[in-house]
């Protein structure tokens, strides 16, 4: 049960994690700090709360019940102690190389942990209420395109990235997929060669456990030529977009496809159908094969003007646009509940699901773009709609988009990649301070909940 150096050996893991990826883990950085020497203020002794263990039950063996029934009191300021759950940290703070307990800490959840400290002065115990602190890093990646697992398998395998759960390093895609989404159709138009930076938020708990946030810069460099795409909010309300190096929105009156890049599957636009409409006169359409069940969007705002079958094409739904533009989603599964012809639809609404009705041999999406009857391949259509950086913003745009390109161009386009951390933030803040308020020890007052040295 005993744990006195529990999150030294969590270090370690991290470490041997790190070796086994290859990778130059590195513990999260707090900013420029100088390393300096200070002897442990206290010994802790970290305990976790066993199964049907009550709280009380658990101090049983740490102190006497005089002592236990004053520091229950003190903690149920804050939290009730019959609803701990199993696994619970409970950290024990002695004087060091002495057994006389001075403090009590335990995790109550993820972001909080009620201190207890002895009052030194009328006995008894105080509490109050430690957050546990964020760090909010910004993290920079940068790669290249080297083969057909195309950007997914780039960014899901970037050695700066392995330290971000899978799950993010997923979402980051998708957050990139969405800032290009009207510059760039990732899944036609990778080139083995071109490379990306970008720098996104990142959550970091003293646990050592992180979160991928918004995406604050982006550079994405297909065939020589660099996009951008950098997040400003010009309200400061936290509904910013994102605007090109000039200011302008990155926004389009069409998105360049239907469907989120990673629900493409790689193996159709590899084989004859890609690309389609320059080499298949008669088949006038982009196909992209996803599964059964994948979401379409509209690819900009309109009236549905078919839903229904429609011959060879199956499940189909029209759209009609500004200035005569019409699009077709063919081959759909089915249609999302309430679109029905006469609905207006937004640009990225969910409107059906990919299927293989019609005249197909697998699941995909067949999409086209028309104008007064024509084809027209989304690529070669670039129609502006988003509003630009407003002019009453310009200056702080200009030093905020300055700023953000400025650390994208510390790193190389391409490999040696590292991570960079900057713009550390600590969000420790302490509330609820009972008695006397005095934190007992200075030095330990790390924030950290776990207590203990510092590295
Ligand atoms: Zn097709």
């Amino acid at each position: 049960m005993q744990q006195r150096d529990h999150h030294w050996s969590r270090r370690a893991t991290a470490a041997a994690l790190c070796l086994m990826a290859a990778c130059t883990w590195e513990p999260p950085s707090v900013g420029e700090i100088e390393a300096v020497y200070v002897p442990p203020a206290e010994d802790v002794q970290i305990l976790s709360l066993g199964r049907a263990q009550t709280f009380g039950g658990l101090l049983y063996d740490v102190m006497d019940a005089n002592d236990q029934a004053g520091l229950l009191l003190a903690f149920q300021e804050f939290a009730d102690p019959r609803r701990l759950r199993e696994r619970t940290e409970v950290t024990f703070r002695y004087l060091p190389g002495s057994d006389e307990l001075r403090g009590v800490d335990v995790a109550v959840s993820r972001d909080q942990t009620v201190r207890l400290d002895r009052d030194e002065v009328l006995g008894g115990w105080l509490s109050r209420v430690i957050e546990t602190p964020v760090y909010v890093d910004t993290v920079y990646a940068s790669g290249e395109i080297e083969g057909e697992g195309g950007l997914w398998e780039s960014v899901v395998q970037n050695p700066v990235l392995v330290q971000v759960p899978y799950e993010d390093r997923n979402s980051l895609i998708d957050h990139l997929d969405r800032v290009f989404q009207w510059q760039l159709d990732f899944s036609r138009q990778l080139r083995v060669g071109d490379t990306y930076r970008f720098a996104f938020e990142q959550e970091v708990r003293p646990d050592g456990s992180m979160r991928a946030g918004r995406l604050l810069a982006a550079e994405y460099v297909n065939s020589g030529t660099p996009f951008h795409a950098i997040y400003f909010d010009p309200n400061g309300d936290g509904q910013g977009s994102y605007f090109d190096l000039e200011g302008e929105s990155v926004r389009r009156a069409f998105l360049l496809k239907p469907l989120a890049y990673r629900r493409i599957s790689g193996t159709f636009q590899n084989a004859r159908f890609h690309p389609v409409l320059n080499r298949v006169r008669a088949h006038r359409g982009v196909d992209y094969a996803a599964d059964i069940g994948t979401e379409v969007m509209a690819t900009s705002d309109g009236v549905v003007i078919h839903r229904g079958p429609k011959g060879s094409f199956g499940n189909t739904i029209e759209i009609r646009h500004s200035n005569g533009w019409v699009t077709r989603y063919a081959h759909l599964n089915g249609f999302r509940a309430g679109i029905y012809e006469g609905s207006v639809v937004r640009q990225s609404e969910v409107i059906g699901y990919v299927g293989m009705t019609g005249l197909v041999t697998g699941p995909h999406l067949h999409y086209e773009m028309l104008a007064n009857g024509r084809q027209f391949d989304p690529l070669s259509v670039d129609l502006p709609a988003g509003d630009p950086v407003p002019a009453d913003d310009s200056q702080r745009w200009e030093a905020e988009m300055g700023g953000r390109m400025a650390l994208l161009e510390t790193i190389p386009r391409a490999g040696p990649v590292r991570t960079y951390t900057a713009q550390s933030q600590l969000g420790q803040t302490e509330s609820g301070q009972t008695g006397s308020g005095q934190t007992g020890s200075g030095q330990a007052e790390s924030g950290q909940p776990g207590g203990g040295p510092q590295p």
